[in-house]
């Protein structure tokens, strides 16, 4: 089988087809994002019984997820930070992949602050950072 995922650089946004990149996070970011979930459960958390209350403003408040992009080796703009968690192109060539990357990557504190679940859902219309190809689920069986 060929491949059903092919990354889109986001810096050039052309595809990288020579597996000559890969999809990537700043764990400094994503940890950042976790950092400021703590202190909230910390801040609202009721010392007595235990309880959270927090509000609209306070979930406002809280930064966006660490996002997950794709560059070409060549294009990366911080190519040399070891603080980010890279996966090869090479290694993502099917949904399956992505499956089994869910699955290493589950161990990870802070991947629930960063937008893996999106780059999943992504997998059924293809986006700016992923094209599919080959067979698609049925619309009807997404879970939103
Ligand atoms: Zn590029």
């Amino acid at each position: 089988m060929d491949r059903e995922l092919t990354l889109i650089c986001s810096t050039c946004a052309e595809a990288i087809a020579l597996d000559d990149g890969c999809l990537w996070v700043s764990r400094r970011q994503a940890d950042t994002v976790r950092q400021a979930y703590r202190a909230l459960e910390q801040r609202r958390t009721d010392p007595l019984d235990g309880s959270m209350s927090f509000g609209l403003a306070d979930l406002l408040a809280l930064p966006e997820p660490a996002v997950w992009r794709a560059d070409h080796r060549d294009c990366d703009p911080e190519r040399e930070d070891g603080g980010h968690y890279r996966i090869p192109a090479d290694r993502l060539r099917l949904r399956a992949d992505l499956l089994d990357w869910t699955a290493h990557l589950a161990g990870k504190v802070w991947l629930p602050h960063t937008d893996w679940r999106d780059l999943l859902r992504e997998t059924r219309t293809g986006s700016t950072r992923l094209a599919v190809s080959g067979p698609r689920p049925p619309a009807h069986l997404a879970a939103f």
